[in-house]
């Protein structure tokens, strides 16, 4: 593990609902993966997990990190939702959603968003800027940036109100 990784600060202040903002920068897909894996320890459904940042900014991969470290899916067999929507994992407790077609609010409304956090999921949407709505449950907004070719910023952001 890297200096940087080791050298986090500790997992609670990631949580949802801390009102903390938290910033590292990740140097290969595997750090963005753990990342994941260790953000995951701080979830409890219901919550929903907004990922925000460009194409290839790395929101799939530490999705997979979430989805693995949640014990819903291995890291390998979390696919990019990109046509699907919405993939569910590990029997209805994690969904992951991807909002990059979409493209009117009647089509948001039809994926069901309500219904998987009502029925005590982890959400995780890629995109989830296009959301532009609150939620009743937990949630985090994660920005992922490039910073250099295999180099990421993550941004962490924990609203004490919901976003
Ligand atoms: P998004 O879902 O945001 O479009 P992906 O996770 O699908 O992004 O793709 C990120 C791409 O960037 C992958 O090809 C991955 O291998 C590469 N990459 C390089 N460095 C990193 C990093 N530090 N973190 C995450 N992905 C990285
Ligand atoms: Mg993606």
């Amino acid at each position: 593990m890297s200096p940087d990784l080791a050298n986090r600060p500790a997992s609670q202040d990631y949580a949802p609902g801390t009102g903390k903002t938290w910033t590292t920068v990740t140097h290969s897909p595997e750090e963005t993966l753990e990342v994941g894996r260790r953000l995951a320890r701080q979830l409890t459904p219901p919550c929903v997990i907004l990922l925000e940042g460009e194409l290839g900014a790395g929101k799939t991969t530490l999705t997979k990190g979430i989805v693995e470290g949640l014990g819903a899916a291995r890291q390998e067999d979390v696919t990019s939702p990109t046509f699907a929507l919405v993939h569910e994992y590990g029997a209805g407790s994690v969904y992951h959603v991807d909002l990059y077609r979409v493209e009117s609010i009647a089509e948001l409304e039809t994926l069901g968003l309500d219904d998987f956090l009502g029925g005590n999921a982890i959400v995780l949407v890629e995109w989830g800027e296009k959301l532009g709505r609150s939620f009743e449950v937990p949630a985090l907004r994660i920005r992922l940036e490039y910073a250099g070719e295999d180099h990421r910023r993550v941004t962490v952001e924990s609203p004490t109100r919901n976003p």
